[in-house]
Order: C-alpha cells, then sequence, then structure tokens
C-alpha cells in the first residue's frame, strides 16, 4: 500500500507493550476519587471478535478514556461468558472437549482484543466456566432455594428439537429458538425455576427510574412484565353450581355485555365438564392441533381464532344470564387465571370470534359519534350494565369490584404477564445446579462446604438429547449430605444467563476467596456507570440481571437496587444492507482491518461512521478516509515537531488572526465535549476535530507573509496549543498515535494522565461580529465590524459600502435603522 502511511503496526505494538508494562489501566478503590465504571457486555468467546465487537469495544474504550482525562478512577474489565451450546456442539462435532476448545477461544479472542489496545484492566479478568467464579452461583442458588426463590417444578416447556434443550419464554422468538432459528415444540418435565414474579413490581417501578437508559428497552420490559389490573370472579357451571370456573378480566365493568366464555384447552376443568365420549374425542383433537402451535402464534392479532362449543354453559353472576362456554386457542393457561369472559362489544379478540362463530353482541359503552363499528375499547359512559349505567368506565370498574366483594363472587386483582424463569438445562457445558437425590430424604442441597459442585470435564458427549451429565456414573452417584447415604447428583445445569446475571459484580474484586465478591469494593463501584451492549439483550439479559441484582441485594450481599445506572445500546454493522454474517460472505475480519490499516484507524472508522445507537452501513471508503485523516495529523506533527516542541505557552495572541483562530480551538474543544456527554455524538465530535485540523493546515500556510500576518512566537505558540489540543480530543477515539505524537512532542507522561482540555471562555469571545446590509429589507451586503461599534460609524460605512452604493442610485436616503450587532437597513425613496 501506499508508503506515506505512518508506521502504525509499530506504534501500535509499541504502546500496547507500554501500557500494560506500567500497568496503566489496573485500578484500586480509591475512595478520594469520583469513581466511573464502565462496562461493555462480556462476549461469548467463540473464538473470532467481529466488527460488532470491534465497534462496542471502541465504544467502550472512548468512555473510559475520556473519564480518566476528567479525573475519574475507572473501572474497565473484560471477560468471558463461557459457558454455552457451541462449546458442546464442537465437542459433539470434532470430538474436542469444551473445556479446551472454550480456553482456546479465550487466549485467541484475547490476544486480538490486545491488538485493539483496549484500556482493560486484564487482571480482573473472568471466566464463567471456572469453578471459582460458579461456585458462588451454586452457593446463591441454594440460599435461593431455601427462601422459596429457587423451586422445582413440571412443567409444559418450549423445547428446540435441534438445540435438544428447553427454552425459556424469552428465548423463543415468533414460535423459533433464538438461537438457531429451528421451530420450538412443547414437553413436559421437570425443572428448576427462580421466582422473577416475586419482583415483577419492583421491576416495572424501577423502569421508571432509570433515566440513563433507552426509553425503548424500558417499553419492552415494561410490556414483558405485561402488568394488567383488574378482577377475578367465578362464573358457576349452568345446573352444577358447586362446580365454578375462575376468571379474570382487566374489565369488569364489562361484565353486562358478557355472551360467552372461553377457557385455554389446557385448563384441568375441562375434562370435568365433557358431557360424553364424543365430546372428549372432539376436545382431545382440538387440544392437539393447538399444542402444534406456539405462544405467539396462538395470541397473534392477525390471525383466525380457533374455537371448540362445548355443551356445558356457564352463568353471568351479574345478570344470572346462561352463555356458552368454547376452548379456544388464544386464550394462554399460563395467563390470569387461563379462562375468560368475552365481551366482543369491548375486545377486539373477543369481537372476532364472536363474528367468526355467530354470537350475539352486546355494547356497554356508548359510542362516540360517527364510531364505524367494530369493538370499542376508548372512554365513555356505561349502557346496558345494571347498576354501572351512566357511569365512566373507570368509576364502573371500581363499582363492579366493590360489588364482587360484597356478594364474596371475587376479588380485585393484578396479573403479569411475566413468568418465572426456568433456569434448567439438559447441557453438559453449563454450571452444575447443587442439589442431590435420595431415596429417604428427597431432593437435598448439597453442604455449602462441598462446593463448587465442579463440573467434570472427561465426559463423552453424543448429542443424542437427555442431560450428558446423566451417563457420568462419577458425577451422578454421590452420598446424601443429610443421611450420608446413596444418592443421585442433580443433572440439569444452569441457563448461561444466570452466569452473566453478576458478572459485573465479580469484577469488582474477582479474586475474592471469601464470597462471590467483597462487599466493600462492590460497595465503591457499583452500579455501572455506563453498560454498552446490544439492544437484543432488552428482555433477556438485561431483565435477568436486574432480578438477581435484587435478590442479591435481599441477602444482604449488595447495597444497590439496580445494576445499572445507563445503558448505550449499539446498532449493528451491516455490510451491503444485511448484518455481516459468513452465511451473506459479507464479513469484515477485524484482524485483516488491523493489519492494513491499524487498530486506531478501525476504531476512529467505528465510531465515526454513525451515531453508535444506529446500525453502522460499512463501507471501504470510509475506512480509508478515517486512516487518510490519522496520516495528515501524524504528517503534520511530524513535519513541524521542531517549531512546535520549542514554542512557547501563550494564552493571549495579539493579532486578529491568531485570536480567530484560538476561538476555533476553543470552540472545538466546547463541541467535542458537548458531543461526548450529551447523547454519544461521537460522528460529530470527529468532525469537530477534522475541522480544527483543517485550520491547523490553513493557519500554518496562510500567516506567515503580508497584510494581517502573525507573529512567528504567537504563530508557534497558537501551533501548538491547537495540536496538543487535537492529540488530547483525538486520544480516546484513536489512542496509539495520539500517544506516540504527544511522546514526540516531548511530553514523559502518558497522554492519558492529562487532563481533558477546558475551555477557556475567555477565548470564545469574538471582538468582531458580521452585520448584514440591506436596502429596503432585501440583502445586499455584509460587514465586518468591531463588537460595540457607534451606530454612526457603522451607518457610514454601510453608506459607503460598494455593494450597497448601487442600490442607492438615484434615490434618496429616508432613514437608516441599525440593530446592534445584527443588521442595517437603508430605507430609501424614489
Ligand atoms: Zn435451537
Ligand atoms: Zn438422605
Amino acid at each position: 500500500m501506499s508508503s506515506d502511511r505512518y508506521p502504525f503496526s509499530e506504534i501500535e505494538a509499541k504502546w500496547q507493550g507500554r501500557w500494560e508494562e506500567r500497568r496503566q489501566f489496573r485500578v484500586s478503590e480509591d475512595p478520594g476519587r469520583p469513581k466511573f465504571y464502565c462496562l461493555e457486555m462480556f462476549p461469548y468467546p467463540s473464538g473470532r471478535i467481529h466488527m460488532g465487537h470491534v465497534r462496542v469495544y471502541a465504544i467502550g474504550d472512548l468512555l473510559a478514556r475520556y473519564k480518566w482525562m476528567r479525573g475519574f478512577n475507572v473501572l474497565h474489565p473484560m471477560g468471558w461468558d463461557a459457558f454455552g451450546l457451541p462449546a458442546e456442539n464442537a465437542a459433539i462435532e470434532h470430538g474436542v472437549q469444551p473445556a479446551i476448545w472454550t480456553y482456546e477461544n479465550i487466549a485467541n479472542m484475547k490476544a486480538q482484543l490486545r491488538k485493539m489496545g483496549i484500556s482493560y484492566d486484564w487482571d480482573r479478568e473472568v471466566a464463567t466456566c471456572d469453578p471459582s467464579y460458579y461456585k458462588w452461583q451454586q452457593l446463591i442458588f441454594i440460599k435461593m432455594l431455601e427462601r422459596g426463590l429457587a423451586y422445582r417444578k413440571r412443567t409444559m416447556v418450549n423445547w428446540c428439537p435441534s438445540c435438544q434443550t428447553v427454552l425459556a419464554n424469552e428465548q423463543v422468538e415468533a414460535g423459533r429458538c433464538w438461537r438457531c432459528d429451528s421451530e420450538v415444540t412443547k414437553r413436559e418435565i421437570d425443572g428448576w425455576f427462580f421466582k422473577i414474579t416475586d419482583y415483577a413490581e419492583e421491576l416495572l417501578a424501577w423502569c421508571d427510574r432509570l433515566p440513563g437508559w433507552p426509553e425503548r428497552v424500558m417499553t419492552m420490559q415494561r410490556n414483558w412484565i405485561g402488568k394488567s389490573e383488574g378482577a377475578e370472579f367465578d362464573l358457576p357451571v349452568a345446573g352444577r353450581p358447586h362446580l365454578k370456573i375462575r376468571i379474570f378480566t382487566t374489565r369488569p365493568d364489562t361484565a353486562f355485555g358478557m355472551t360467552y366464555a372461553v377457557l385455554a384447552p389446557e385448563h384441568p376443568l375441562v375434562d370435568s365438564l365433557v358431557a360424553d365420549d364424543g365430546e372428549r374425542a372432539r376436545v382431545s383433537a382440538f387440544r392437539t392441533e393447538v399444542a402444534k402451535q406456539s405462544e405467539v402464534e396462538r395470541t397473534a392479532e392477525d390471525r383466525p381464532k380457533r374455537g371448540l362449543r362445548l355443551g356445558a354453559k356457564l352463568v353471568n353472576p351479574f345478570n344470572q344470564a346462561e352463555i356458552p362456554l368454547f376452548i379456544a386457542d388464544y386464550v394462554l393457561m399460563t395467563y390470569g387465571t387461563g379462562a375468560i369472559m368475552a365481551v366482543p362489544g369491548e375486545d377486539e379478540r373477543d369481537w372476532q370470534f364472536a363474528e367468526q362463530h355467530g354470537l350475539p353482541i352486546i355494547e356497554t359503552v356508548k359510542r362516540p359519534p360517527g364510531w364505524p363499528g367494530g369493538a370499542y375499547t376508548g372512554d365513555g359512559v356505561k349502557i346496558n350494565s345494571g347498576f354501572l349505567d351512566g357511569l365512566l368506565i373507570a368509576e364502573a370498574k371500581r363499582k363492579a369490584i366493590d360489588w364482587l366483594v360484597a356478594k364474596g363472587l371475587g376479588t380485585a386483582k393484578v396479573n403479569y404477564r411475566l413468568r418465572d424463569w426456568g433456569i434448567s438445562r439438559q447441557r453438559y457445558w453449563g454450571a452444575p445446579i447443587p442439589v442431590v437425590y435420595c431415596d429417604k430424604d428427597g431432593m437435598v442441597p448439597e453442604k455449602e462446604e462441598h462446593l463448587p459442585v465442579v463440573l467434570p470435564r472427561d465426559v463423552q458427549l453424543s448429542g443424542k438429547g437427555g442431560s450428558p451429565l446423566a451417563e457420568v456414573a462419577t458425577f451422578v452417584n454421590t452420598t446424601c449430605p443429610v443421611c450420608g447415604g446413596k444418592a443421585r447428583r442433580e443433572t440439569d445445569t444452569m441457563d448461561t444467563f444466570v452466569d452473566s446475571s453478576w458478572y459485573f459484580l465479580r469484577y469488582t474484586s474477582p479474586r475474592y476467596e471469601q464470597g462471590m465478591f467483597d462487599s466493600t469494593a462492590a460497595d465503591y463501584w457499583m452500579p455501572v456507570d455506563q453498560y454498552i451492549g446490544g439492544i437484543e439483550h432488552a428482555v433477556l439479559h438485561l431483565l435477568y440481571a436486574r432480578f438477581y441484582t435484587k435478590v442479591l441485594r435481599d441477602l444482604g450481599l449488595t447495597k444497590v437496587d439496580e445494576p445499572f445506572k445507563a445503558l448505550l445500546s449499539q446498532g449493528m454493522v451491516i455490510k451491503d444492507g444485511a448484518k455481516m454474517s459468513k452465511s451473506k460472505g459479507n464479513v469484515v475480519d477485524p484482524d485483516d482491518l488491523i493489519r492494513t490499516f491499524g487498530a486506531d484507524t478501525a476504531r476512529l472508522f467505528s465510531l465515526f461512521a454513525a451515531p453508535p445507537d444506529k446500525d453502522l452501513d460499512w463501507n471501504d471508503h470510509g475506512v480509508e478516509g478515517a486512516s487518510r485523516f490519522l496520516n495528515r495529523v501524524w504528517r503534520f506533527v511530524i513535519a513541524n515537531v521542531d517549531t512546535l516542541t520549542r514554542a512557547p505557552v501563550t494564552a493571549a495572541p495579539a493579532s486578529e488572526a491568531g485570536r480567530a483562530f484560538r476561538r476555533t480551538i476553543h470552540e472545538t474543544i466546547k463541541r467535542v465535549t458537548d458531543d461526548i456527554e450529551r447523547d454519544f455524538h461521537f460522528n460529530t465530535a470527529i468532525s469537530a476535530i477534522m475541522e480544527l485540523v483543517n485550520a491547523v493546515y490553513a493557519f500554518e500556510s496562510a500567516s506567515t507573509a503580508g497584510a494581517g500576518a502573525v507573529p512567528a512566537a504567537e504563530r508557534a505558540a497558537l501551533l501548538r496549543e491547537a495540536v496538543e489540543t487535537i492529540l488530547l480530543l483525538l486520544g480516546p477515539f484513536s489512542p496509539h498515535v495520539t500517544e506516540e505524537l504527544w511522546a514526540q512532542l516531548g511530553h514523559d507522561t502518558s497522554l492519558f494522565k492529562q487532563s481533558w482540555p477546558v475551555v477557556d471562555t475567555a477565548a470564545l469571545v469574538r471582538k468582531e461580529v458580521t452585520v448584514i446590509l440591506q436596502v429596503d429589507g432585501k440583502v445586499r451586503s455584509r460587514l465586518t465590524v468591531d463588537i460595540g461599534a457607534p451606530e454612526a460609524t457603522i451607518q457610514q460605512l454601510a453608506l459607503a459600502d460598494a455593494k450597497v452604493q448601487p442600490w442607492l442610485q438615484g434615490r434618496a436616503v429616508e432613514r437608516v435603522v441599525v440593530v446592534p450587532n445584527r443588521l442595517v437597513n437603508v430605507v430609501t425613496r424614489s
């Protein structure tokens, strides 16, 4: 490639080595300084970093280095989300042990990250597959078990036939596995759950108290928690008053409009409602059909709702009307009570179902004028509703609930869409769940002093399904912690999202051996001040980590209510219109990029090409542009290094051109600082630095001779101030080349130990101002005058202006209006 490139390979290796030797980014608690905990989501060690990684780590490193320069004690750690399926698949396909495969990948990726020159405190590196890490999460599991926050239950679960594992609801996207995109099926299985529902209300309440999070992520979490307030009450079966169906509704005010009721096909009372073998067979066939669909499909708004009418009828307790009863796919057993009263007048899904099945529709809210028909969900006055008539909806809801309570028929009720977190995985490469099963004592937690329950390494993986650990006799066969007799270990492992729910706490004291983490360190560093990671984690990792932190708080381990004070969700890296992926063949390998252009260019481009929350569209010209810019900075400093190092320091230029140039320097400091602080506008910050570099070249060449020339000493001093400012501002974006040039200028302490430049407000003051000249309200010219020049002087200059003069030919000046520092308008008369 072109020979005028600066020697980036040498420089980058040199400074990576120096920073490491000096242990420059190693930190400890220092109560005397403000702290800043900067954290990028830790990666899964797939073996290679990709451009998405480059982007997110460049963002994190920019913020970390910037905060260092702002005087913060910055914690910036890195580690590995090391358990998970790919290691297991590699073992099945290639016969490599998952542990060996994983640690090799970690070594490769770490070497790649080092070449990027990120300011990590590598002393704090953790890998979640290390027994010294998962030991603590086993201990917390036992504590959660004692408090009823972890429990075992037989349930219908989402099952991925391809991954051969259970998936949490959050891991099913449109009926498909989030990992491999296979269609998800159902399976009944014993599994372990964390009671995240106990924290639903608190998780929801805090969604309003985290202003540093993107609103769209908070909205996704609120919707996922899905709080709804309403009532629960019983509908007796007609002719069998002892048999009652409990329903949940968010609209008890619409009870008089109930024209049928629906049970989830899986509802346990369905079997006792069927009248004969014929109906039983129809129900069974219907259930089989429904079982093929995912919950998402069943509740999708745009598809026909399927239902089966039962022979039994129910009684509406509000008006004693007998109504038909259905089982239908759009009602889920996992929401509310698995049974609903259907009010087609005020519910869109019920309306569609009623239309399809020819059921009556009663309106219970007066429609606004011009209403086109269909279900009405807005506010209005109650009609056709007995004792509720004439009320508005909110009051009618309250009154309906009061009536139910007074009659002993029901209660007010809050429901959440959030389900408990299923954490069992029938996989090998995960943290073992620390319980045993004894014939005599049943399920017993492992003793604390026996932790960690270590995952055995010598395991033959067949990929045939079921828990691989069940095949490992040395692991399974153990002794009961209570009676000392024979017992079997649990062979499920924990969902890897448990591992990632507390790694940020472990980073605060990664080698601590007396517990999960040292509270003193955690109290100093937590919460994470800036968390950076993809939007795809909006309801998975980000909700689990919030929950787990609250559990740890309630166990007395940490004082924080929330783990992440602020979140930045970066966009994807796309190329040729699609996300970079091997299958699309549009991958740019960071190693190639760093080899050809250097890490500084790769980082600068990824920060410049798009604001961090938007998708970054890859283009080679952009990379070349970033490279040219760094070369331009390099060339200027190297060419002028003698002048610059010998230049005096001055803050008060005497010449007008000098003052204007210094104003540009300080305006740039202000712009770059504001852009980083506010909304992370790194791309416009870089533009501002580029403009300053242009101004430096212009100032250096334009001011050497002639009228308006700047004295040589002043010129050198200003160029030095400008160049040093550029290096300080550009440092967090492209740290190696700036650190090298900083040293070339004769500084012997690191650029990143300097203070971030401060705006000299005096330099921002303009001494001159541009005034617009108008004739009869039309702009004809512009004039540069001293700020606060007398009106008479301005008037004189305006009338004498060469571009104004022609417009005054043959006309008399009636008056001249002067708006100080802004405009002059000459009013004429012919
Ligand atoms: Zn799958
Ligand atoms: Zn026992």
